[in-house]
């Protein structure tokens, strides 16, 4: 059986052929969208910047600019004669000796080349008596230098200068830096389209009533589009398939004309009703089958081609997800949400990282060598900013409750046994805890 690492990289480079050959990234669509609605979607243009910034030269403090040519020592006396706050600037002249009142963010006169912190002047004592209709005086309580606390106009960004690049990922900070330029719409890569469908004759939709007490509700369908919400991708649901082979072709043949990607749950275990991977096999072909993680285990990756009448331009991408809810959460995190990422043309750079802390094992963990587990887990974090996991006593796959309980996987590696309390392990928080 192949090892989750191995799985991992053999899925990493298959995208990246498909990427390269099967369907290049520079061909694929694009669209506009408005910047609010940008966030995680993959930049498709570089983004230059249309003007300066700062656009001007502004101020840093709340203090004041001084002419050019004044004397900067303590002690010096300057003639305060106007104003620049931030959005309307001073007009007027300067001469050696004299300056304005200014605010952070404000344009520095043409005349000023410094700004004085008002910490730094006699600003406090005189304060209560400033008539500003008239010039006054202020008095330097230290010696200042001249070019002090201006940020200066193209500092940051010079205009034309490339600040984002084709392949990023946007996030909020990116949205930030695209509003301070003006930007209101972007160009993205089309979502990929991503194909769900849940397999078993037992599944009943949720909202819909149960018959009998053999039925239960399919959770696996509203779990894959909640795990994969954040991504840039569009989800087609095509509902439950039961176990049949007739409708099972007929719905993976819909779903491979109509999809780039195509999740299935259940029906890829070696049961009698298990329909799945001889279908894949008929429509395409399966490149990988179990991996050596638990829980997970019944995994299939593959590609569907086609058939003999009706050859797909492009592979679609198969992956499927055993049919515990649990499996299928823990599959799509370690194995189908990084293959989406990587396939959205996000650059190889930008890649969402998956997180991981080390913490100390509360309580001793039962564990056979063979499987890399994730076990179920409450990870807490101490005063020091260490952090101990507690794990859970059981640990099938079946247990729903459990999993919602929990806020962590406990990653054990394939060859481990069992660990006692008091260990270091590695821990995946959930994305959402
Ligand atoms: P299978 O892979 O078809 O043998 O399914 C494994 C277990 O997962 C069985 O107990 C199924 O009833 C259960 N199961 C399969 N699909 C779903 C689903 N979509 N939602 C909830 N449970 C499921
Ligand atoms: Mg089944």
């Amino acid at each position: 059986m192949i090892t989750l690492e191995a799985l991992q990289q053999a899925i990493t480079e298959r995208i990246e052929r498909y990427n390269q050959t099967d369907f290049p990234v520079s061909k694929r669509r694009v669209q506009t969208i408005d910047l609010l609605e940008c966030q995680n979607h993959i930049l498709a243009e570089d983004i230059s910047s249309p003007f300066n910034i700062p656009r001007q030269n502004v101020s840093a403090m709340d203090g004041y600019s001084i002419a050019a040519g004044s004397a900067l020592d303590a002690d010096t006396s300057i003639e305060i004669v106007g104003e620049s706050q931030a959005g309307s600037p001073y007009t007027g002249k300067l001469t050696a000796g004299q300056g304005v009142r200014i605010f952070t963010g404000a344009v520095v006169p043409d005349d000023g080349d410094t700004v004085i912190m008002q910490e730094n002047t006699n600003f406090a004592e005189i304060r209560e008596s400033i008539d500003k209709s008239q010039p006054y005086h202020i008095t330097l309580t230290q010696a200042a230098k001249a070019d002090d606390n201006i940020r200066k106009q193209g500092e940051e960004i010079a205009e034309g200068e490339v600040v984002l690049q084709k392949g990023k990922r946007l996030n909020p900070a990116d949205i930030s830096l695209l509003a301070n330029l003006g930007v209101a719409k972007v160009k993205v890569y089309q979502p990929l389209k991503v194909g769900v469908m849940a397999t078993g004759d037992e599944l009943v939709a949720v909202g819909q009533p149960l018959q009998s007490l053999a039925q239960i509700y399919n959770s696996n369908t509203p779990t894959l589009k909640t795990l994969l919400a954040g991504l840039p991708v569009t989800i087609e649901d095509y509902g439950i398939i039961p176990d049949n082979l007739e409708q099972t072709i007929a719905t993976v043949t819909t779903a491979m004309n109509e999809c780039d990607v195509l999740l299935s749950s259940a029906g890829v275990s070696v049961g009698d009703y298990d329909f799945l991977t001889t279908v894949i096999e008929q429509l395409g072909k399966i490149n990988h089958y179990k991996v050596a993680m638990k829980p997970g285990k019944p995994f299939v990756f593959g590609e569907l081609l086609g058939d003999s009448d009706n050859k797909l331009a492009k592979p679609v991408l198969f992956f499927g997800l055993p049919g515990n809810p649990l499996s299928t959460l823990v599959g799509t995190l370690q194995l189908v949400t990084p293959s989406l990422w990587r396939l959205s043309s996000v650059s190889a750079d930008d890649m969402p990282m998956v997180r991981t802390v080390q913490a100390t094992l509360d309580n001793d963990v039962r564990k056979s060598a063979g499987r890399k587990d994730f076990q179920r887990g409450v990870l807490s974090q101490n005063s020091d900013g260490s952090f101990t996991v507690k794990a859970f006593s059981k640990q099938q796959s079946h247990r729903i409750k459990q999993l919602s309980q929990a806020n962590c996987l406990i990653v054990l590696a394939k060859d481990s046994g069992n660990l006692a309390a008091g260990e270091s392990v590695t821990v995946q928080p959930f994305p959402w805890s």
